[in-house]
């Protein structure tokens, strides 16, 4: 799996097996293109988790140049009107190399939009698209709260194991954020400095483990956090809703 960095901080992740490769989100077509061209690949097909310009911008461009399938949520949103996509539902298995070598089972995970989906590739790779970032969760653009704590809470019953490989490099952030939440959560300051010395390689702080996120990302803590006096007798959603409001004015 490799990030391919766009615009100011998205990644276009790479699926490759040999001389194969799948993208996921290609919001930027040349970005692809380029990264293609320099390792001599083939793109075999694309996976799209929502309709924003910059996860589906680039995919038109590339399923013209490349003829392959471009698999997408069941909406009717213009977006995916330029392409010719192949609709998914949750629970769908899509087959991305034959002989099962490589395949991806669909989640539907709704919140920041209505259509959002994950692709979860051979029960380890899971591409999250805008739900769940490195310490971190989407903005509810078109979702209700208990939609998106449901979407997250789908995640963390996930093996712990599970890789996860978010569309956005806003750890960094994000942690600070965290950081306000819980002050006295040693998982999440050695993250940090992890997370700081990464970057200062530029390099990404994606993947995640779950069981990272499940140490350190308030948005998949609200039951723990129950425990804190400044939550006490509020519920788990509630816990989440207020995050998410604090969050969007950090
Ligand atoms: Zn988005």
């Amino acid at each position: 799996m490799t990030p391919l960095p766009a615009f100011s901080d998205n990644y276009l992740w790479l699926i490759q097996f040999g001389a194969l490769a799948w993208v996921v989100d290609p919001g930027d077509a040349n970005v692809v293109e380029q990264a293609l061209s320099l390792s001599h690949l083939t793109l075999k097909g694309i996976l799209l988790t929502h309709h924003h310009a910059d996860h589906v911008g680039g995919a038109a461009s590339l399923q013209q140049h490349w003829r392959c399938p471009v698999y997408a949520p069941d909406s009717s949103h213009p977006s995916y009107q330029t392409m010719q996509t192949i609709p998914v539902h949750a629970g769908d298995s899509i087959s991305l190399l034959p002989d099962g070598i490589l395949s991806c089972e669909v989640l539907a995970l709704p919140g920041h939009t209505l259509d959002h989906v994950a692709y979860y590739v051979n029960q380890q790779h899971l591409f999250s698209g805008d739900v769940l970032f490195g310490a971190g969760c989407g903005r509810l653009f078109e979702g209700s709260p208990a939609q998106m704590y449901a979407s997250l809470q789908l995640i963390a019953a996930l093996p712990v194991e599970t890789l996860i490989y978010p569309a956005h490099e806003y750890t960094a952030r994000n942690l600070a954020f965290a950081q306000t939440i819980e002050p006295d959560n040693r998982a999440l300051h050695q993250r940090i400095e992890k997370t700081q010395w990464l970057r200062n390689q530029q390099h990404p702080s994606l993947p995640t483990p779950l069981s990272q996120e499940l140490a350190t990302n308030p948005f998949l803590r609200c039951e723990q956090l129950r425990q804190r006096p400044e939550f006490q007798s509020r519920s788990a959603l509630d816990v989440f809703t207020e995050l998410r409001t604090r969050r969007n004015d950090f």
